[in-house]
């Protein structure tokens, strides 16, 4: 399929544009390269240099080209920030997915995998959590998330679209062959900073909240192998059905507290990582994690790395041979 993957040069979209060109696949990375990075994108793909915002630029480039299926992943994705600057996020995230949206319509391109979030749940009755539960972002991050996917939706029973939303959970760990990973800066998630901290790159790190109603006291996630989160793109992409809106939570099903990551991280690196508590983080849920169930069923995934060892392992391999990531 000739696929137009938007973000192609960030940290999941980098990985699912090279699990597309192994599977074959005919791949156009679309990236203004503010948070990823030109070596991240696999040789193999077309590389356009160019922001969202341009739909002449866009427009051009799918006058030249006759995709297939759009994979988005281009999006502002800093939980925190949002809270503190909200219209960035609904101009980048939603307005520009909004004439994405209208391009594919005139061009009749039908068919869509979208990254979405965890994040649209905000607060969950309970954990696991599975599909039907209801969406209420609690941070104008996952409402942007949100608000597209009411667009997929509607889209879909509009005009056809064959939209999939594949509503990740935390996307952790590097390529096995230790050639592409994490890189983002400022960095802030929490795995690349433990690692930087292992690095002796940071004094430390800070616990964000150590008094969440759960096992430990501070906040549980489920971490997803980049990896794995490659293979659902490929999966939903190949097994797409037409006109419909599907969505899928894409996660291991098992949650990790902050301090159990930062204990395995310990053990993986063998430095000490010192962790100080620290206030709760403004827009942070305290347990997510996914019930897998509806994806394992309908597209027959299963994540290869269920431990967050090895999914640290990965990512501890990046860190250690780009102590610079991808360098300036
Ligand atoms: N976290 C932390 N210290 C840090 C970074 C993150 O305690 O320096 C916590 C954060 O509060 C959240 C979890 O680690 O509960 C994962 O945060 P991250 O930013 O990696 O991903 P998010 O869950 O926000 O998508």
């Amino acid at each position: 399929m000739r696929v137009f993957v938007t973000g192609g040069a960030g940290y999941v979209g980098s990985h699912c544009v090279r699990e597309l060109c192994n599977a074959g696949h005919d791949v156009t990375v679309f990236d203004n390269l503010v948070g990823g990075h030109r070596q991240a994108v696999d040789p193999r793909a077309t590389f356009v240099a160019g922001d969202l915002s341009d739909t002449a630029l866009l427009g051009r480039t799918f006058a030249a080209n006759r995709f297939d299926a759009v994979m988005h992943f281009a999006a502002l994705l800093d939980v925190n920030e949002s809270t503190r600057k909200p219209l960035p996020y609904y101009r980048n995230n939603v307005a520009y997915t909004v004439s994405l949206l209208e391009l594919m319509q005139i061009r009749g391109i039908a068919r869509l995998i979208f990254s979405s979030t965890c994040a649209t749940y905000g607060v969950p009755p309970s954990a696991p959590i599975t599909e039907d539960m209801p969406q209420h972002p609690i941070n104008p991050y996952g409402r942007t998330k949100l608000a597209i996917e009411w667009a997929l939706r509607d889209s879909a029973a509009a005009w056809g679209l064959g939209a999939t939303a594949l509503r990740y959970f935390n996307a952790a760990g590097a390529a096995s062959d230790g050639t592409i990973g994490e890189d983002h800066r400022p960095e802030y998630h929490l795995i690349p900073v433990v690692l930087e901290a292992a690095l002796g790159k940071r004094e430390g790190i800070r616990i964000f909240g150590t008094d969440y109603p759960t096992r430990d006291g501070t906040c549980v996630r489920d971490y997803v192998h980049v990896e794995d989160l490659a293979v659902v793109h490929r999966l939903a992409l190949e097994s797409q059905p037409p006109g419909v809106f599907c969505y899928y939570n894409v996660g291991t099903g098992r949650g990790v507290s902050v301090r159990e990551l930062v204990d395995a991280a310990r053990e993986v690196t063998g430095a000490d990582i010192p962790a100080s508590p620290a206030p709760r983080r403004e827009g942070d849920p305290p347990e997510l994690y996914a019930d897998p169930a509806k994806i394992t069923r309908e597209l027959g995934w299963r994540p290869a790395h269920t431990d967050i060892r090895t999914t640290i392992e990965t990512a501890w391999r990046w860190h250690r041979s780009h102590p610079q990531g991808y360098g300036e």
